[in-house]
């Protein structure tokens, strides 16, 4: 689907405003995430960037409603369709998830059981959210989704460790794809796959965007990806959003010191150096934030309002957020 007609398409998944902190040890609560916002739009995929302990999984698992026991949404609302989730029951919740926002897990190897053969683990995911029940239904759609990923359907009474990286990661996609959602997050799946390979599965998920109409939410870390693959890109760091704007916006006019200093640390073949720039520093711990800006510790830029005062996310233009004190907005 063409950028401008994704500007037009209607919205499938809004986040509002969304916190969640997380209880550690007695102490007081983490603020792993604050008043993150976004919208997916049908067919778009959306780019969520940043180090590790960004807040990028725990947006994920915020919007999944999977966080750990003593993790809690403390504000802010997640609507698909038009629909709060936040306010369902676990068992309306649980039909949500598969049916209509589905997870492609990082790391195929440890997301699959080692015990069951893969056209079993996918059959049970089409059988637990009773996409279909009859078991000849089920095995049929067990070789349309193998056919979907690339894979021969008789590959199916084969185990995870019989399967190479790549086909473990094509067979996740196809458990992810199980129920036909129109939403799919996924989670870093091109990480621990060696370069060809990272290829071809987005080139997979690419297809599979283009074929099925899917809108995918793609965590990542690496800015080529976003590149390939993304229409629009929400970088967070420390929990907040630094920047959120199209992807053409955000690697041509980078607004936030966060976001250049990643592109800056991007290889560029076009201008070759003997050293690899880097960030020095490193992300704050959500327990430990520092005062002011979340990024002033490590910012190259940071004036003495940074260190005492916490910027406001402004709207830099039309459809370009930004969070930094020297971006006018
Ligand atoms: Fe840097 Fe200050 Fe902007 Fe934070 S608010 S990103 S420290 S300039």
């Amino acid at each position: 689907m063409q950028k401008r007609q994704i500007e037009r398409a209607p919205v499938l998944l809004e986040v509002s405003h969304l916190s969640t902190d997380f209880l550690i040890d007695g102490g007081p609560p983490s603020h792993a995430l604050v008043d993150v916002s976004f919208t997916l739009r049908e067919g778009e995929v959306l780019g969520l960037v940043g180090e590790s302990g960004c807040g990028k999984t725990t947006l994920m698992l915020s919007v999944m409603r999977l966080l750990p026991a003593n993790g809690r949404i403390t504000s802010g609302a997640v609507h698909f369709m038009g629909n709060d989730l936040l306010s369902l029951g676990e068992k309306e919740m649980a039909a949500v998830r598969w049916k209509n926002i589905a997870m492609i897990f990082q790391g195929a190897m440890n997301a699959l059981n080692p015990v069951r053969t893969i056209g079993d683990q996918i059959g049970e995911a089409i059988v637990q959210h009773n996409y279909v029940t009859d078991s000849a239904l089920v095995d049929k759609r067990v070789a349309e989704l193998l056919d979907l990923v690339g894979i021969a359907s008789e590959r199916r009474s084969q185990y995870p460790h019989q399967y190479s990286g790549g086909m473990r990661q094509r067979a996740m996609i196809a458990m992810a794809l199980a129920c036909n959602p129109q939403v799919v997050i996924a989670d870093e799946p091109t990480t621990a796959l060696d370069v060809m390979i990272q290829a071809q599965i987005l080139e997979l998920l690419e297809r599979l965007r283009d074929r099925l109409g899917l809108s995918i939410l793609f965590v990542t870390h690496d800015l080529g990806v976003v590149a390939e693959m993304c229409d629009t890109v929400l970088v967070m760091y420390g929990g907040v959003t630094a920047e959120y704007a199209s992807v053409d916006t955000v690697f041509n006019n980078p607004q936030h010191p966060y976001t250049r200093e990643l592109l800056r640390a991007f290889p560029n073949l076009s201008r070759l150096t003997d050293q690899l720039a880097s960030i020095p520093g490193h992300p704050p711990r959500l327990d430990a934030l520092p005062p002011g800006c979340r990024f002033a510790p490590r910012c190259p830029v940071a004036i003495d309002r940074c260190h005492v005062e916490e910027p406001a996310l402004r709207q830099v233009e039309p459809g370009h957020w930004a969070s930094c004190h020297l971006v006018d907005g």
